[in-house]
């Protein structure tokens, strides 16, 4: 694969999570990865009837705006983030788009913006970041539930993933 990440905190987001997410995407993915300066919290998105951010607003905003040097980039936020569809999303990108989303507001409740997540919270970003992050490089949902592509709409679920992909999936992203 070729390209770089960058990875986008956007709001108060502890600067380890943005961190361990650069590094994970170096690691799995092979590519350059690195953290970039913050952007103010995405209050413009903010749905007053369900008191929730909405995620494609917010994709919409960072598409219009291509930060020099990277080919994709990963966000990292700490708020309730939704599509119309469904209660809520732990993440959200577009296949083969150039920007996705994930939020440590899902997943889990030992988060405050100041301390870095405990070790839960962190495999669970990392999961969700990389499964987002690979919808950017064209693959879709897998039906192998030993794959993290496979989609996972509960933690419970999250949790079972592994934080790699199926062979199939590995081969489609070279
Ligand atoms: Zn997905
Ligand atoms: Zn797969």
């Amino acid at each position: 694969m070729n390209g770089s990440i960058g990875v986008l905190p956007i709001g108060k987001v502890p600067e380890t999570a943005c961190s361990a997410v650069a590094a994970h995407v170096r690691s799995v993915l092979g590519l350059e990865a690195a953290v970039l300066a913050p952007l103010a919290e995405p209050d413009y998105a903010f749905d007053r009837n369900r008191m929730q951010y909405n995620a494609a607003t917010i994709l919409r905003t960072l598409e219009a705006m291509p930060v020099p040097g990277c080919t994709k980039i990963v966000a990292v936020l700490n708020v309730d983030l939704f599509v119309p569809v469904f209660t809520h999303v732990f993440g959200e990108a577009r296949e083969g788009g150039p920007c996705a989303l994930v939020s440590l507001y899902r997943l889990g409740q030992d988060l405050h913006p100041e301390r870095p997540p405990g070790p839960q919270i962190l495999d669970r970003l990392l999961k969700v970041a990389l499964h987002e992050a690979a919808h950017l490089f064209d693959l879709v949902h897998c039906f192998d539930d030993q794959c993290l592509m496979h989609f996972s709409m509960d933690l419970e679920a999250l949790d079972r993933l592994p934080l790699s992909f199926c062979p199939t999936c590995k081969a489609l992203l070279k």
